[in-house]
């Protein structure tokens, strides 16, 4: 294991807080400590990127493209030291967390490879208008423990190519992919131009609050994104939020069960649920909701729990005691509610926090399993009678991330609009894509990423309006 460090203008730093143990979700045992941030050490990581954002901002578009050229190619170098500690800290199968290190690799190359327009707005004898886009600053970046890798790279690589400087903060239950990251990044672009604290909610807080921020993007629950708003009123940050879904899929009359059963499960099911745009609710007509579930179990019956470096496992940990906690109480309150828990149910007689994948029949909106977000192995099959009655329940929601519809390719790309979401899927779910901007509506969240538009978020219009 390599001594872990924050990265503080070019730097590796001790941390001046108290270490954070971090726990492997396979034996729920701690297995190294992470360095952790005073917020006076924010402040210092602000400042470096701040001097550094006074450089970087004039540099050409070409000198970021080639900056991120050479982050993708260091990450390349170093793909199986990250994977591997995305496993150790997330739990998350190897395979799994190979395919997270691809996906950082490409995301860094999408955003290399993106340019900035400057739009001519008018042009006549005498008058031109232009609409620039300028940096903001130093961007702040909050992520979860989910796919810790891959967040952050969505979250850093933009702000980068958009001429911005970034201090992040990874969750304190998954802190070492991000510090190795940032350490791998510092060794190819100039100092201070990346930065990383971790800490708990209080450093979370302090970038929220923090003046020389210019702007911030998180990723992670609805509760906390709505904390950040409040706090960032100060200095009027700029927020991109990715915040919680409760996806759900509408799975239309007649379809053929069987043929779509595998392509349901991976979706709910990915990275054990733990998947802010997983299928989290499945609406299924009354006539085939047992069929849907059979099929299911069989595929939740077929999957190797264990450890992520074991060979052969498919299916992981829940990444925490707290997740754990919770998935445990939302399926005990649907058994309490008279559910039918079609397999698993329940946690495995092992060491770690291991859920068995469970799926759970008889309940409709207005119990917990179905109205919050579980993000964890536990799929709710809700029958419905008509179309209409399952479009008013998967609508029923304050969450508005993605949707999906299964079945025939023409009704079911008819009725996918009707879905309130900022994505929907018609026969997939939970695909998300560097060039395609993706983003939640409602309470799932401010802003999107990706693509230009994902881009064009970290920075300010500027309008040029020439005269003679
Ligand atoms: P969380 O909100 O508890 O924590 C996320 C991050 O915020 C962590 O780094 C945490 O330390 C920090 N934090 C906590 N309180 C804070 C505060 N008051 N101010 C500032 N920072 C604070 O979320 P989590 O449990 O790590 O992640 C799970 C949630 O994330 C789920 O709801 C999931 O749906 C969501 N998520 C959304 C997306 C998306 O793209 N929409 C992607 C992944 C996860």
């Amino acid at each position: 294991m390599p001594d872990f460090t924050l990265t503080i203008g070019g730097q590796n730093v001790a941390g001046a807080a108290r270490p954070i143990p971090v726990i492997d979700p396979s034996t729920g045992q701690a297995f190294t400590d992470s360095p952790a941030a005073t917020v006076a050490q924010l402040d210092q990581a602000v400042d470096a990127a701040a001097q550094a954002f006074a450089t970087w901002q004039h540099s050409s578009h070409a000198e970021h493209s080639a900056a991120l050229e050479r982050v993708a190619a260091a990450i390349e170098a170093n793909a199986a030291e990250l994977a591997d500690l995305v496993v150790r800290e997330q739990g998350k199968p190897l395979a799994l967390a190979q395919m997270e290190v691809g996906g950082a690799v490409a995301w860094t190359r999408a955003a290399a490879a993106l340019e900035i327009p400057v739009e001519v707005i008018e042009q006549r004898e005498g008058k031109r208008i232009e609409l620039h886009r300028k940096p903001l600053g130093v961007v702040g970046s909050i992520t979860p423990w989910n796919w810790p890798l891959m967040i952050a790279v969505w979250h850093i690589m933009p702000a980068l190519r958009a001429g911005n400087a970034v201090v992040i903060k990874p969750s304190p239950f998954t802190p070492l992919s991000t510090l190795r990251l940032v350490q791998i990044m510092a060794t190819v672009l100039p100092a201070g131009l990346v930065n990383s604290v971790v800490g708990e909610a209080e450093v979370g807080q302090a970038m929220a609050e923090h003046p020389g921020i210019a702007k911030l993007v998180f990723t992670g629950s609805t509760h906390t994104g709505q904390d950040i708003m409040r706090r960032a009123a100060g200095n009027l940050k700029r927020l991109t939020l990715e915040l919680g879904g409760n996806d759900a899929a509408i799975v239309l009359p007649g379809t053929d069960t069987a043929a779509i059963a595998e392509g349901l499960f991976a979706t709910a099911f990915l990275n054990m649920g733990q998947t802010c745009a997983a299928l989290k609710r499945m609406y299924v007509h009354e006539s085939q909701v047992d069929a849907m579930c059979e099929q299911l179990a069989a595929i939740a019956a077929r999957q190797v729990l264990g450890g992520g470096l074991e060979a052969g496992v498919t299916f992981g940990p829940v990444q925490n005691a707290p997740q754990l906690a919770r998935v445990e109480a939302l399926v005990e309150d649907a058994r309490a509610q008279g559910a039918r828990i079609v397999c698993g149910g329940q946690r495995l007689d092992r060491p770690g926090y291991f859920y068995a994948p469970t799926i759970v029949a008889g309940l409709s909106n207005g119990t917990r399993l179905v109205d919050e977000e579980q993000f964890g192995p536990v799929l709710p099959v809700i029958a419905y009678r008509t179309v209409e009655e399952a479009v008013a329940l998967a609508n029923a929601s304050s969450m508005g991330l993605g949707g999906s519809v299964w079945g025939d390719v023409q009704a079911a790309t008819a009725l996918a609009p009707r879905l309130e979401c900022g994505t929907v899927w018609v026969n997939g779910h939970a695909e998300v894509l560097p060039h395609c901007p993706f983003g939640g509506s409602k309470m799932s969240g401010v802003g999107v990423e990706f693509g230009l538009d994902g881009l064009l978020e970290y920075t300010q219009p500027q309008l040029l309006n020439i005269n003679g």
